[in-house]
């Protein structure tokens, strides 16, 4: 999931719009936006499918103003379907507001058992509707601000939550920095952004990245700062960096094409392979591919194809399609392959069905032998912090060692990337979260305990 928010800059809904298409790649379930016209009415259009798909020109021009938030969805992230579509939209007596947000919250059950005792409905199941409750202000004459800082202490997890009203914009990450959020600037406006790589696009300039725990109000009198809690820490999402984020936006200080590339680099010296060309699997291993080939020497070949149309209404072939060879994704470079000892570098393996159908792909082709590198470590723990890595019993390396897993896919060799070399593969970053691979959970899981001890 990703956010976006914009505050004192003409043609919100159009900035926003184009923000958001660049951060397509984190959700593609469905997209919305909010925007506060001159008046100080907040209008909203949301939907189920791709930015391009969801907002016409007729949706842009009926929204404009200088202040609004957007959001898109991600699969299999909460709960999908309409009513957990974002920005969330209320009226309240104290004034209407709208949120957006990215992460999980991991004791949303308790908090909203607590809130259904007391007579809360809910209509979703998103975290964000979780925070309008816990927000909800008992005195009028009390700043947000208060409200806001105690409702983020009840919550657990990770988060990146944007708060707007008619003049402010709140922005606000969990304590533990678990995903990225970025403050950038046109002209004498601000925008707060889940990836930098919206604001080259939008033609803001980067101005810093919002802390752990910080929650950032942006009003007529600037820019100002507060922390809800005094326990916060770096724990980064290391998937941000492998595979979540585009190549050219920059995480806390490091970008992320540098840094796949520097793991595809530590990737060969941990696990050399003798081969004759290095393969990585598009989009994003081919900056671990580039590394990986740069410090073996041996050449970085374009020996997979991705066809980048195929869309999530595109119709999917049928089973006995796809046992002629009908592949919609990804198609083998046979003039390249052929004859060749691969290396193939892929940045992860969840359930291991890409990387058994890719190595499939290059035998066809004629691929002598695969050797598999992966530029991460063995995936043996389910996330809870807003990324859909699959449950404990789908994970592939969970359920088997790395001998059993290289003859599952059908490689001739596979190896992972070192704990180590995946934290250092970070410039200047001594902590990130590792959870999914090795176990510590910077957080306490409430009833998610249970998908762990499975
Ligand atoms: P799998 O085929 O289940 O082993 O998934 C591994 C592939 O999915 C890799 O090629 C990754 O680039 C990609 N991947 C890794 N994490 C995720 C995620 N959270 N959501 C979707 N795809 C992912
Ligand atoms: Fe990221 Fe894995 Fe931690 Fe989840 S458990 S936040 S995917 S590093």
């Amino acid at each position: 999931m990703s956010v976006l928010g914009v505050y004192g800059i003409e043609h919100v809904s159009s900035i926003l719009y184009y923000g958001l298409h660049t951060m397509q790649h984190r959700g593609q379930e469905g997209c919305g936006m909010v925007c506060v016209d001159a008046d100080g009415n907040m209008k909203r259009h949301r939907g189920i499918g791709l930015v391009s798909e969801v907002f016409k020109e007729q949706h842009i021009s009926a929204m404009d103003g200088k202040i609004g938030i957007g959001h898109v969805l991600y699969t299999g992230a909460d709960a999908r379907g309409v009513d957990n579509l974002q920005p969330l939209y209320f009226h309240h007596g104290s004034g209407d507001f709208a949120l957006a947000h990215n992460g999980n919250v991991v004791n949303s059950k308790v908090l909203t058992d607590i809130l259904e005792r007391k007579g809360s409905l809910f209509h979703s199941h998103s975290d964000a509707e979780l925070l309008a409750h816990l927000i909800k202000k008992d005195d009028p004459d009390e700043p947000r601000i208060f409200s806001i800082i105690e409702a983020l202490k009840q919550m657990e997890g990770a988060f990146a939550f944007l708060i707007m009203t008619k003049n402010r914009l709140y922005a606000c990450r969990d304590k533990y920095g678990f995903h990225p959020l970025s403050i950038g600037k046109i002209d004498d406006g601000y925008v707060v952004s889940s990836e930098t790589c919206a604001f080259d696009t939008i033609g803001a300039e980067f101005v810093r990245d919002i802390a752990p725990g910080e929650i950032v109000t942006i009003d007529k009198k600037g820019i100002r700062s507060s922390f809800y809690s005094d326990d916060c820490r770096c724990k980064m999402c290391a998937m941000e960096y492998i595979y979540f984020a585009r190549p050219d936006s920059d995480i806390e200080g490091c970008n992320v094409h540098a840094y796949r590339k520097e793991s595809g680099r530590r990737l060969f010296h941990e696990a050399p392979a003798d081969a004759d060309i290095v393969v990585g699997v598009p989009d994003s291993s081919l900056s671990a591919a580039q590394g990986y080939s740069e410090a073996s020497g041996m050449p970085y070949e374009m020996g997979l194809i991705k066809n980048k149309y195929v869309g999530r209404t595109f119709i999917q072939p049928s089973q006995s399609l796809r046992e002629k060879g009908v592949r919609m994704k990804l198609s083998p470079v046979r003039s390249i392959v052929n004859g060749k000892r691969v290396v193939l570098v892929d940045d992860s393996i969840v359930r291991g069905t890409t990387s058994r159908r890719i190595v499939g792909m290059l035998r066809e082709a004629g691929a002598t032998e695969v050797h598999v590198r992966i530029a991460s470590p063995t995936m043996t723990h389910p996330c809870f912090y807003g990324v859909d890595t699959s449950t404990l019993e789908e994970l592939m390396l969970a359920r088997m060692n790395i001998e059993d897993a290289c003859k599952a896919i059908g490689a001739d060799s596979l190896a992972f990337l070192s704990y180590e070399a995946t934290l250092k593969s970070a410039s200047g970053r001594s902590d990130m979260c590792l959870a999914c691979f090795d176990g510590k959970y910077p957080t306490p899981l409430y009833e998610h305990i249970e998908d762990v001890n499975k």
